[in-house]
């Protein structure tokens, strides 16, 4: 069933809005991150005006209003992603959900000489905690190559890289090339290896359907801003027997059973590494964002994106010195289109469409070791979501192509 796009479209506010210069605002930047419909900006002002009050601590209405929408969310985010809401971490989004599994994780049952294999394309987030682990307790880091002509993995690098490895970290779909790995063979392959495995779904999650007990990964990072929800929060999915095996790398109020002034003792489960003040008015706007969801098949979402970012792809491909750097017309692409043109640079281009409307991501995407594997400093990068249309991706193919006869 096709997606309602007029009526998807009425519930984004923001895509009325006008640039400065009175152009109608086009949004690509759907990568970077998604904007919100007004179920989840209302589910949070109504938190706010209405029951606002920290969770976990009083006995008052307010508290276990606050409390209830808080575990509410969890269970309706875990259910989503295919899990139960003891196996869902609140983090701030999938940079700490990372950070978490390096610090609880990695830091208490990896020694010195530990292998941990990455990829090539990999963002920030994944690649920088594993250098300081490195730098502060030994392991071995090890970089799984791309294909630069096909942009794959090179899944016989990856076979020979896992060899007794204890971590594998991989991310589910490229934020730069749009790129889906395969992560079920991947799973397969690093568990046969004995290693533990960690997917970064910050990409995937807005538009394919992540099972996380149905796929097997040990870990799974996500990002709530990426689909729909607000910034702030996202969640590490671990599986059971493995929380067991982390401990706290923040410490406080909320994880703490008992404290006495000789020490103290510890909760279990998620709460361990929910130290503090939760973020409830950011839980409750990605309930409600994952409640919107659920209208939607993901695949839905996918081959909506898909038609775009492939039509998009092919007309890109006819204007004179344009690059893609990637394969969006896969049909297993995220449907970001990362792209240079031979002979306007990066920064000018990203300046020359944002003065016809259109908002789409310069620089290294937080993807330098993909930058140097690709020879390119950064590139221009168009992504899609779930309501955008083919009529915006006309006015920029005839806004790009006037760019290039103008100023190329
Ligand atoms: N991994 C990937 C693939 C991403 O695209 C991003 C966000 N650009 C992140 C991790 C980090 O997510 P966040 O900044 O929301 O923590």
């Amino acid at each position: 069933m096709a997606l309602d796009l007029k009526q998807i479209r009425s519930e984004f506010p923001i895509l009325q809005r006008k640039l400065p210069n009175g152009k109608q605002l086009v949004y690509f930047d759907n990568a970077a991150t998604s904007q919100k419909p007004r179920c989840v900006i209302s589910a949070m002002s109504n938190y706010y005006e209405q029951y606002n009050s920290n969770a976990h601590r009083a006995n008052h209405t307010l508290a276990d209003e606050a409390t209830t929408a808080l575990e509410t969310a969890r269970e309706n985010i875990a259910k989503f992603f295919g899990t139960s809401p003891s196996q869902l971490i609140y983090t701030s989004g999938a940079t700490e959900a990372i950070n978490l599994v390096a610090f609880s994780w990695a830091r208490e049952n990896l020694r010195r000489d530990d292998i941990v294999v990455l990829t090539e394309m990999e963002h920030h987030a994944d690649i920088v905690p594993w250098q300081q682990l490195s730098k502060e307790i030994g392991i071995e880091v090890r970089y799984v190559p791309i294909n630069t002509e096909t942009y794959k993995l090179d899944m016989e690098a990856f076979s020979i890289a896992i060899q007794d490895s204890s971590l594998v970290c991989v991310v589910h779909t490229s934020n730069v090339l749009g790129v889906r790995n395969p992560i079920e063979e991947i799973i397969k392959l690093s568990h046969s290896a004995g290693a533990k495995v960690l997917l970064d779904c910050a990409q995937s999650a807005p538009h394919e359907k992540i099972n996380f007990d149905g796929l097997g990964a040990d870990f799974i990072a996500i990002s709530a801003h990426k689909m729909a929800g607000p910034t702030g929060i996202g969640c590490l999915l671990v599986k059971k027997d493995i929380m067991i095996q982390m401990t706290p790398f923040m410490t406080g109020g909320s994880m703490i059973k008992t404290v006495t002034t000789e020490g103290s003792t510890f909760q279990d489960g998620h709460a361990l590494f929910e130290t503090g003040t939760p973020r409830i008015a950011e839980a409750i706007g990605w309930g409600a964002a994952v409640e919107w969801l659920n209208q939607f098949e993901m695949k839905e979402i996918h081959s909506h994106i898909h038609k775009i970012a492939s039509w998009t792809s092919i007309e890109m491909k006819k204007i004179p010195g344009i690059m893609i750097y990637g394969d969006p017309e896969r049909s297993d692409s995220s449907g970001a289109i990362s792209f240079l043109h031979e002979s306007i640079q990066s920064l000018d281009m990203a300046l020359l469409l944002d003065e016809g409307g259109f908002a789409v991501r310069t620089g290294h995407h937080c993807a330098q070791p993909l930058m140097d594997a690709l020879s390119v400093p950064s590139t221009n990068r168009a992504s899609f979501w779930i309501y955008n249309t083919m009529d915006e991706a006309k006015l920029f193919i005839k806004h790009l192509k006037y760019i290039v006869e103008r100023f190329a």
